[in-house]
């Protein structure tokens, strides 16, 4: 992390927690991050606690996330909301592209390309994940799927809004998995994302916030948070619990 760009801790819930379990996780988190100065802190519920997670979050240094969200306008897409649903809940944003997403609902960088636009327009922050496989990552193939990545995502964003995209390199083979990263490998990967934006803006890649997601913990949370080119982190399993995750939001102080 530099002083220059607020880091981000937000916590990935995925598939878990009924209204009643995210009340219990949000009363007890609370008090655990009253003291949080200058860090953003997000939680990502599923869709169904995200009006009582804006409701009990509200006053408080804690945003909530969607976890996806549609880039058409509406229409007959049985299943997903869209931009102007999400703004109207008063959540801050939404993560876009999860490999999950990508894996097991077929979510392309071509359906990225238009949400991760509709996102900004309706005033709502992107975090766009990215990430390789295990299999790209032996072959040599880090770097060119980051790219594409990351050029396709972002291809419809003007230049000026590049710095309101949050972007968190996911390695797909960290994620619950209990691997992480090296620190090495996060930074590596972490500032060629960077350097991506820089080629399209130099200004917004100072700027941009890059998260690391992948088993972060308590454990590992202060020396991933620490390297230059990581502004926070996308936490999965580590997030279900307050505890730990209100001591990676202290690791991130
Ligand atoms: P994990 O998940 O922390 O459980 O590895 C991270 C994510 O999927 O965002």
């Amino acid at each position: 992390m530099t002083g220059s760009r607020t880091p981000l801790i937000a916590g990935n819930w995925k598939m878990h927690k009924t209204i009643a379990e995210a009340e219990e996780f949000i009363q007890a988190l609370l008090p655990r991050v009253f003291s949080a100065d200058g860090i953003d802190i997000g939680i990502c519920p599923p869709f169904t606690s995200l009006q009582a997670m804006v409701d009990s979050a509200r006053g408080s240094a804690v945003r909530v996330y969607a976890q996806n969200m549609h880039h058409a306008d509406q229409g007959a897409f049985t299943g997903e909301v869209s931009a102007a649903m999400l703004s109207e809940l008063e959540v801050q944003g939404t993560i876009l592209g999860h490999s999950e997403r990508r894996e097991l609902f077929g979510e392309t960088d071509k359906s990225l390309a238009l949400a991760v636009p509709q996102a900004l327009e309706a005033g709502l922050e992107p975090i766009l994940c990215v990430g390789e496989t295990e299999a790209e990552r032996e072959r040599g193939d880090t770097e060119r799927k980051l790219r594409h990545q990351i050029q396709e995502g972002l291809a419809k964003v003007a230049d000026d809004r590049l710095a309101d995209v949050v972007i968190a390199y996911e390695p797909i083979w960290a994620i619950g998995t209990g691997l992480t990263a090296t620190p090495e490998q996060a930074q590596e990967a972490c500032a060629f994302v960077r350097a991506l934006v820089g080629q399209r803006s130099q200004e917004a890649a100072d700027r941009v916030r890059i998260l690391y997601g992948g088993s972060m913990k308590p454990e590992n949370a202060a020396e991933l948070l620490a390297l230059p080119d990581v502004d926070g982190g996308l936490v999965g399993g580590a997030s279900l619990d307050p505890e730990a995750f209100a001591a990676i939001v202290e690791a991130a102080s």
